[in-house]
């Protein structure tokens, strides 16, 4: 063959001609182009995990920002963890969660929820009450379908419904008292509701929900058949005697109602990622389907722990509740000292406040004053309401230890000082 014909094949065989490289290099930014999907393009980040992963980075900071506690998980669960591990329970468990800690689970939620759960058909173990979330929603929401909640919300369920391919559509929970209004709710079902998201305790505001109040989403739940997902994540942290109610204990709602929780803030657990679903067989089936594909199944070892954790006794939620309600006091005298405006959380761990009094143009503008001037971590109110809206307020978090709250209260005293300083300094009219 001769030099000439021997470069043809080489160029034929390893090179492109120009219309072709032309050709390759359009698909590949063809493939960069949408290579993102919608779904991830249209949801913003977490603030929550974005604060909190700022905040690690900073020394000397007082945390009151995510929702964990900083104490220290009882022993025996400790204990019960490291057994399972050292027993080699170390591989994938049942699906649908391990048979033992499925009836842990219905014990509980006969006894502290009065709802009669099937654990081989009813109960689902999942990671976290966040995965049970958007198990919950891919499951049961089409694209197009409008999902019910209440602004402002756990920030996680704006991108939980959106991933799901469905709209959220928002009543608000009005300040100072965060209660909604039954006109409100009532014009926001219409023939594309598939279902209403209800949080109660309620994060990021403390409300704990009437029964009056869940008797009115009942009524409209049944008149448009629509399915209620309830997030009951926070069920135990109730105080000064107000009392937990779960949705599909109201007449007509256990069949239409997924009850979500999990042992992550009972029992201050929440690296554990252990949560779960109660839901009718129809809905469990189709639920178990996603959950399958999304995760297969829980922490196995752990699993073993949470069943140890649901069996405890009645003297560990009683000192549970006391231990917070004491915190949520004394970190309620402190903001209120500061000048936050508030209504006090009747469940929970967090403290919701109205800071517009401060003269700052946004919350976010306030966070970042209260972390770098004066040490404090808190979280920004916007991630609880829909994108872009106009918010003026701050999250603490009182899952912290009497001495965190005390430090708080030494950073807030700089902050008033700092506010002294700056309105002195203002020019007068
Ligand atoms: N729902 C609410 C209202 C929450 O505040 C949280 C945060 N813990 C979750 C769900 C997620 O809980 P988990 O740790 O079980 O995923
Ligand atoms: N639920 C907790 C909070 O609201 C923590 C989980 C999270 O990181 N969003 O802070």
């Amino acid at each position: 063959m001769g030099i000439k014909s021997r470069a043809r094949e080489f160029i034929s065989r390893f090179c492109f001609s120009w219309p072709e490289i032309c050709r390759h290099f359009h698909r590949a930014q063809d493939i960069r182009r949408t290579a993102i999907s919608h779904r991830a393009t249209i949801i913003r980040e977490s603030n929550i995990r974005d604060a909190a992963r700022l905040v690690s980075q900073i020394p000397n900071i007082v945390n009151l920002g995510q929702g964990l506690p900083e104490y220290p998980v009882p022993q025996v669960l400790k204990e019960a963890a490291q057994q399972a591990i050292a027993a080699d329970v170390n591989q994938y468990s049942n699906t649908w969660g391990l048979p033992a800690l499925r009836e842990a689970i219905a014990r509980k939620m006969k006894h502290y929820n009065g709802i009669t759960a099937d654990p081989e058909t009813e109960i689902t173990v999942t990671v976290g009450a966040s995965e049970a979330l958007n198990a919950a929603l891919l499951a049961t929401v089409n694209p197009g379908d409008e999902v019910i909640v209440f602004e402002p919300f756990y920030e996680n369920y704006h991108p939980n419904i959106t991933i799901a391919g469905g709209t959220p559509r928002y009543v608000r929970l009005h300040a100072p008292a965060y209660t909604f209004d039954a006109d409100e709710l009532a014009a926001a079902f219409n023939h594309r509701t598939r279902a209403i998201l209800i949080n109660t305790p309620h994060n990021p505001t403390g409300r704990v929900f009437t029964l009056a109040e869940l008797q009115v989403v009942a009524d409209l739940c049944k008149k448009w058949d629509v399915l209620a997902i309830t997030d009951e994540i926070y069920e135990y942290m109730v105080y000064d005697g107000a009392k937990h109610i779960s949705m599909a204990t109201l007449p007509g709602m256990r069949e239409r109602t997924i009850t979500i929780s999990g042992l992550s803030k009972t029992f201050g657990v929440t690296g554990w990622r252990l949560g779960y679903v109660v839901a009718p067989p129809e809905y469990t089936k189709a639920l178990r389907r996603v959950h399958d594909y999304l995760t297969l199944c829980a922490p196995a070892p752990l699993q073993v722990a949470g069943i140890v954790a649901l069996d405890m006794g009645e003297d560990f939620y009683k000192g549970m509740v006391e231990k917070y309600q004491a915190l949520r006091d004394q970190l309620c005298v402190v903001a209120q000292r500061a000048g936050f405006k508030f209504r006090k959380p009747e469940g929970t761990y967090y403290l919701f406040t109205d800071a517009s009094s401060f003269g700052f143009e946004n919350d976010r503008k306030m966070w970042e004053y209260l972390l770098r001037e004066c040490g404090l971590a808190t979280i920004a109110g916007y991630c609880f309401y829909r994108p872009d809206a106009r918010t003026q307020n701050i999250r603490f978090c009182y899952a912290k230890s009497p001495k965190t709250i005390a430090a708080a209260e030494e950073r807030l005293a700089l902050f008033t000082d700092l506010m002294v300083q700056r309105d002195l300094a203002k020019p007068r009219r």
